[in-house]
């Protein structure tokens, strides 16, 4: 690669999580001089941060983990079908030594801004200890769930017990568990009934004296089915990783679990209950993406499925006024992403455990001894803030990103999402966002569409190094019609029917807000497709510039467009 225009790195990456490191990785055995950025104090993103307790994987453990680095598959033992944070963050961490990837990282380092240089074709990065350096590419990989959100309530500061987001759960000076918050005896409120919080709910109501849990809108939950792996299994799963990452790569979503059936009416009623049967009874998410493709797509479909749950939440919770308000009535069976659940519903049987509807009472203020709703005051000890996170977006809102002519990426993703592919936008060349708005990686098994979308990307590189290109950029009328092809895909579906979730964000003028869908709905292999036909036709919707046009404005004549 050309090092010519003077820039402190060739790429820079930002985020060390399961993604970041892995593409940062691959850069550097490319030869390139690469750095990463990371706010946090080590690697693993998602597994170093959120230590609150029953954290843990909704994924299949064995198909979350990293497939390149064999010698880690051979002698890592996966202790539950769906592994704990611990154990997640002790494996990526254990990646990070097999690829000593540390020593290219800068820890505890925010990039804040990132502003493109049109005469020299590079970034400028200013971190939050004031440094600038400059990169000549820039990657993005900063999570999709890495911004919590923390509601702002009235008098917050007034309360005097402890209070967290679930994301800045204390960590152990060991690194694991979160055990330094004791909650056996206290009184705990519980903010929150999404993923996070259903995890928390389940495992703080074993040991708090009481447990309230302050619900506004019920998700619809099904079991995990975790279990512990045996030596004999483990062995089992270690001679067949490569049959399971070929099954996740054909699948829909990368999973193990794919649609087995087109729709409802492939089967009679009998046997469709049969069937939801089994799979509620089965481990992981194939009572979510694992029977009749048409649940997420007509709504009688769905009304079936969503049926079945509710039937399942009645039959497990004895109070009927409490199973009723634990029964979403406003969305079907997953429209929104599946909280799993270990014993989740039963613990509203608990005398110790309280369901409190702020949709009906709304929570008015916090006050030093608790909180009050419309209705009462509650008296706690500890308020957690299970509150979840401005998805994929809220990271790129969090860095002021100017491409060029000083565009910044929020006025250019004012009305909505607009990348090509999801990996780039026109107007911020050499600027690559993995697992970001529209990408087909992240609606995924992450790890499964990390690794290949950092695989393509690093083949994009080869080129980039051979050919001595010094800017890439997303073709306008490329961006127009994957963007298109991104709301058209979803169009077909239930989704845009509830848009209460973290798949929209609502953009636009104020009075014009529309809300949008962020993820790529078209599936993990349509996605590859896609992106293996763009590389295979010379990285079509890509303009490139090599050296020799380094520093002039990209116009037609000037660039090889490949
Ligand atoms: C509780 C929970 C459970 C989950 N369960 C599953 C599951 O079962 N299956 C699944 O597939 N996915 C799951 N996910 C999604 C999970 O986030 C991904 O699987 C995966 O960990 C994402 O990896 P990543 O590297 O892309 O992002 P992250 O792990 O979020 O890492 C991004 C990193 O970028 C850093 N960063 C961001 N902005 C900056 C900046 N400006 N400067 C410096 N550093 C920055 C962050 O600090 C973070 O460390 C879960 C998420 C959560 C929160």
């Amino acid at each position: 690669m050309s090092r010519s225009e003077a820039a402190d790195f060739d790429a820079v990456v930002i985020g060390a999580g399961v993604t970041g490191m892995y593409q940062l990785y691959r850069l550097r055995e490319l030869g390139l001089n690469v750095r990463g950025y990371e706010k946090n104090g080590d690697v693993g993103g998602t597994w170093n941060m959120n230590r609150y307790p029953g954290c843990r994987l909704d994924s299949e453990s064995y198909t979350y983990a990293y497939s390149f680095l064999k010698d880690l598959l051979d002698e890592w033992d996966w202790r539950e079908e769906f592994a704990a944070q611990p154990d997640l963050n002790e494996f990526f961490s254990r990646a990070a030594d097999k690829m000593d990837i540390r020593k290219d990282i800068q820890f505890n380092m925010v990039v804040a801004k990132a502003v493109y240089d049109e005469a020299r074709n590079l970034w400028e990065l200013e971190l939050d200890n004031a440094q600038v350096v400059t990169t000549r590419f820039l990657i993005t990989c900063m999570g999709v769930l890495s911004n919590p959100i923390m509601p702002k309530f009235k008098n917050m500061d007034l309360f005097r017990g402890r209070s967290f987001h679930s994301y800045y759960w204390p960590h152990e000076r060991d690194g694991f568990g979160g055990k330094q918050v004791d909650l056996t005896g206290k009184r705990v409120g519980v903010i929150g009934t999404g993923a996070t919080g259903v995890q928390i709910i389940s495992e703080v109501a074993k040991t708090a004296g009481e447990l309230f849990v302050f619900q506004r809108h019920p998700n619809w939950c099904a079991p995990l089915c975790n279990a512990p792996i045996s030596s004999e299994r483990m062995a089992d799963i270690r001679r067949s990783y490569g049959e399971i990452f070929d099954r996740c790569a054909s699948t829909w979503g990368g999973f193990k679990h794919d649609f087995q059936y087109a729709t409802v009416n492939d089967h009679s009623p009998e046997e469709r209950e049969a069937l939801l049967e089994q799979l509620y009874a089965q481990p992981g998410f194939g009572i979510w993406l694992g029977h009749y493709a048409d649940t997420l797509m007509d709504r009688d479909a769905n009304n079936i499925t969503s049926d079945f749950i509710a039937r399942k939440i009645r039959s497990r919770v004895k109070d009927p006024k409490v199973a009723d308000k634990l029964i979403p009535k406003d969305h079907g069976f997953g429209l929104k992403r599946v909280p799993m659940e270990t014993r989740y519903y039963e613990v509203y049987n608990q005398p110790n455990v309280h369901l409190v509807d702020i949709l009906e009472n709304p929570i008015e203020e916090m006050t030093p001894q608790g909180i009050r709703t419309a209705a009462e005051h509650y008296d706690l000890d500890v308020i957690i803030y299970a509150t979840g996170f401005d998805a994929i977006i809220g990271a790129f809102k969090a860095v002021t990103i100017h491409g060029r002519d000083g565009k910044t990426l929020r006025e250019e993703w004012a009305d909505g999402p607009f990348t090509y592919l999801g990996l780039q936008v026109p107007g911020f060349p050499n600027l690559f966002t993995l697992l970001g708005a529209h990408n087909g990686a992240t609606f995924c098994n992450v790890p499964r569409c990390a690794e290949w979308q950092a695989n393509w990307v690093t083949d994009f590189f080869k080129r980039i190094v051979e050919q001595d290109i010094v800017r890439v950029e997303a073709e306008q009328q490329a961006a127009e019609a994957w963007t298109e092809h991104c709301y058209d895909v979803v169009k077909g579906s239930l989704f845009p029917s509830y848009t209460h979730s973290y798949f929209f964000q609502a953009f636009g003028a104020p009075d014009k807000r529309q809300d949008r869908f962020l993820f790529y709905f078209g599936g993990n292999p349509l996605y590859r497709q896609k992106c293996n036909e763009v590389a295979a036709n010379g990285y079509a919707g890509f303009v490139m510039a090599s050296s020799g046009t380094r520093s002039e404005r990209l116009e037609r004549e000037d660039v090889e467009t490949v």
